[in-house]
């Protein structure tokens, strides 16, 4: 019956033609499957009457109490004027509170009627109350209506009428509707038996109009199994497409500039944790096959030796390589570290930025064309047209998330053979995301500090320690060493946020006579802002005040405090890639945020987990449970192939390997099972195509989505 699906929700009834426009512009609806899966985003319970002493918690869902009114009165003055209705359940009293439209509320409701009041109590000063409550007379012979969903429309919805009760009508004719009966679920039926899922018919029922509790969670169970099951089935059957349709470069052999590095120049010896890595990496690229590799670490895990080894892998193979950096100081430090690396064995590296000059930008263009340079560092300036290369062979991209999709798709194509990529990134992205995201990428996790390095202590501080802190600068500056002052810069506060950082700026020179304060933000020229850190690197400043935008990796291992001015502003794993700034020599290092003594307990809490561990997943895991969903929304317009509307990646992790192994399991039986047309979900619609062979699409997406889970605030103000 998709036919039934397919329907224009014009012909449903009580929709027409003005209505199907609305809700067509508006909400996405257009047929009728568009309406039975737009999901109520909250569920209220007007299954029965609450009394006042049953209240409990702080998340009580929208409820109804029947009572009367006992007395109205007005509170506070001006703008913070209020309207308060007292309301009584025979048994117990509570307030009912109004902030605008005060004197028609005041006069709307009478005394001694019943009446029953809806909405979602909230605790204040130990007592609950409803704002704007709905306000309805009592009837008996009005029965309640259950457990119901609330659906979101939009303000020009709201203007025009549309109200959730609407949508709860449509949704029921819907449901009513004959057709309705006769739908077919959209899970093979093997997977609905042997995961016990509720049968799509009832599922979707209960979503709208849930009979209890349980049956909602269970409907809720099935939907997001569905979701998880169409996502991973879609990034399987990718990954076996192209796992066997691209081709790659073979590096056979390890050659001599390898073993000439490992052997006589290697500086270090490598970590385990590097050499495994290595080792993956290897591995990916004999094969034949284009390998398309993540490789997460955590700031000062030695990645760029990583790189620059399997740079020589390709080198070593006839090939060129290519290390994009997101910014001309790191890419700086990156040439300055190859160069040294290479000079020994003869291997020849060269730099391009945007600030290279016009003739040694021909020079260097020659260079790569005839294959004499064998290891290019670069900017943006790397995927102008005017580059082109020998023979790439492999492309290391270093904290990926500052490029856009476009860009790097541009790099791409410089080659004729797909090189193997490499994206590395401090990053850490939580177990689960990276299993659904990355479901294609490989990822190879460096999980292990070169040795010698000190654990950075971390302290939580307020404004009441601030000469604590100041002794602790002192010290450290007294000893040689370098500092940092961050400041959080969020958009909609720019204007207060450049206060703040300028009055930190002038308190750090007064209270720091004779160091030189170097002063960097997202909104100067970077021409001024490379200036400014580059005088921190090269140690004429002693201090550094600035907000977010210090640079990714940026390697000052003298810098040995960090201090992070109103921490709660911060997410955790932006707190946590700031702090991994220091601790990269040998000398004890200091995080120190500074919050708020008022702070609330979840704030402390939040921060407190810094003080606890360093240990990046843990606390990128941390900040996903505390973030939740909501800021995993938006991945669609970052080109992401899904977008997830009922499932959480944070906390359905568990739904979420049962959708992938059942996923894996009907591939493998039968993959024409999940061809184009026989089965649709909304998450999936227009997904199940064939995506075209895009060979950075995986780990385009997988990187935007790691962007949006740094939520580095203004790194977009950079460039
Ligand atoms: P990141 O992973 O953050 O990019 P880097 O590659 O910048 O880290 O490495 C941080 C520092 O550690 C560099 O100075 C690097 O030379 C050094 N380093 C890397 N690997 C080792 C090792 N195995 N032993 C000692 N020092 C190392
Ligand atoms: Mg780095």
């Amino acid at each position: 019956m998709s036919n039934f699906f397919e329907t224009d929700i014009k012909f449903l009834k009580g929709v027409g033609d003005a209505r199907a426009k609305v809700l067509a512009s508006e909400l996405g609806v257009a047929t009728f499957r568009d309406l039975l899966y737009y999901f109520p985003f909250r569920h209220i319970d007007r299954s029965r009457f609450y009394a006042i002493s049953e209240l409990s918690g702080t998340d009580m869902p929208a409820i109804q109490i029947k009572g009367q009114f006992i007395n109205f009165h007005t509170d506070g003055e001006g703008a913070r004027k209020r309207l308060i209705g007292v309301f009584s359940d025979g048994k117990k009293m509570m307030e009912t509170v109004w902030f605008s439209k005060i004197t028609t509320f005041s006069t709307a409701y009478k005394p001694g009627v019943d009446y029953v009041i809806f909405g979602k109590p909230t605790l204040f000063r130990n007592a609950y109350s409803i704002a704007h409550p709905e306000v309805e007379i009592y009837d008996a012979s009005k029965p309640p209506t259950g457990f119901r969903g609330v659906y979101s429309i939009t303000e020009t919805m709201r203007k025009r009428g549309y109200t959730t009760r609407l949508l709860q009508n449509l949704v029921f004719n819907l449901l009513s509707h004959p057709g309705y009966e006769g739908i077919t679920d959209t899970l093979p039926p093997e997977v609905v038996a042997r995961y016990n899922l509720m049968p799509l018919k009832s599922a979707i029922r209960q979503m709208h109009f849930p009979e209890n509790a349980q049956m909602l969670q269970k409907a809720m169970e099935r939907m997001k199994f569905e979701e998880l099951f169409y996502v991973e089935a879609h990034i399987l059957r990718y990954s076996m497409e192209r796992g066997s349709k691209l081709p790659g470069f073979l590096f056979a052999k390890i050659g001599d500039k390898f073993n000439g590095f490992y052997f006589n120049v290697l500086p270090f010896q490598l970590t385990g944790a590097q050499k495994r890595v290595l080792k993956e990496i290897r591995a990916d690229m004999k094969t034949g096959r284009q390998m398309n590799r993540l490789l997460q670490g955590d700031v000062g895990s030695g990645k760029t030796m990583v790189a620059f080894m399997s740079m020589l892998m390709a080198v070593d193979n006839g090939c060129q390589a290519a290390l994009m950096a997101p910014t001309e100081i790191l890419a700086q430090q990156h040439f300055a570290s190859l160069t040294e690396w290479a000079r020994p064995i003869g291997v020849k590296v060269a730099l391009l930025t945007g600030s290279t000059r016009a003739a040694a930008r021909r020079e260097i263009h020659a260079g790569l064309l005839s294959g004499e340079i064998d290891i290019i560092v670069g900017t943006h300036a790397l995927i102008e047209d005017s580059v082109q290369f020998h023979l790439l062979g492999l492309v290391v991209i270093d904290e990926q998330h500052r490029f856009g999709v476009a860009q790097r798709g541009k790099l791409w194509h410089k080659s004729e053979k797909v090189p193997h990529v490499l994206v590395m990134t401090a990053t850490p992205i939580p177990r689960t995301l990276a299993m659904t995201v990355y479901g294609d990428l490989e990822v190879s996790v460096i999980d292990e500090l070169p040795p010698g390095r000190k654990p950075i202590t971390t302290l939580l501080r307020y404004d009441s320690n601030r000469m604590e802190v100041d002794r602790l600068i002192f010290r450290e500056l007294r000893a040689g060493r370098q500092i940092y002052i961050v400041y959080p810069l969020i958009e909609e506060n720019e204007k207060l946020d450049l206060k703040s950082l300028e009055e930190g700026y002038q308190r750090t020179c007064d209270t720091f006579p004779g160091y030189r304060v170097c002063f960097v933000h997202g909104k100067m020229k970077p021409a001024e802002k490379d200036h400014q850190m580059d005088i921190f690197v090269r140690g004429e400043a002693r201090i550094m005040v600035a907000t977010t935008v210090i640079e990714v990796g940026v390697n000052v291992p003298n810098a040995s405090v960090m201090v992070i001015e109103n921490a709660e502003r911060f997410g955790l794993s932006q707190l946590h890639q700031l702090r991994g700034r220091v601790g990269r020599g040998a000398d004890q290092s200091y995080c120190i945020l500074m919050g708020k003594i008022k702070s609330g307990a979840d704030t402390k809490k939040r921060l407190a987990i810094m003080t606890e561990t360093t240990d990046g997943f843990l606390i990128s895991e941390a900040d996903m449970k505390i973030r939740g969903p909501g800021d995993m929304e938006g991945t669609q317009q970052s080109g992401l192939a899904f977008n997830l509307k009922v499932a959480d990646l944070a906390r359905d992790g568990q739904i979420l390997t049962r959708a992938r192994e059942a996923a894996l399991a009907v591939l493998r039986g039968n993959p024409s099972l999940l061809a184009p047309g026989c089965v649709a979900t909304p998450a999936m619609q227009g997904d199940m195509t064939p995506l075209p062979v895009d060979h950075f699409w995986v780990s385009v997406m997988a990187s935007e989505l790691s962007m949006r889970f740094a939520r580095t605030v203004d790194w977009s103000q950079i460039s």
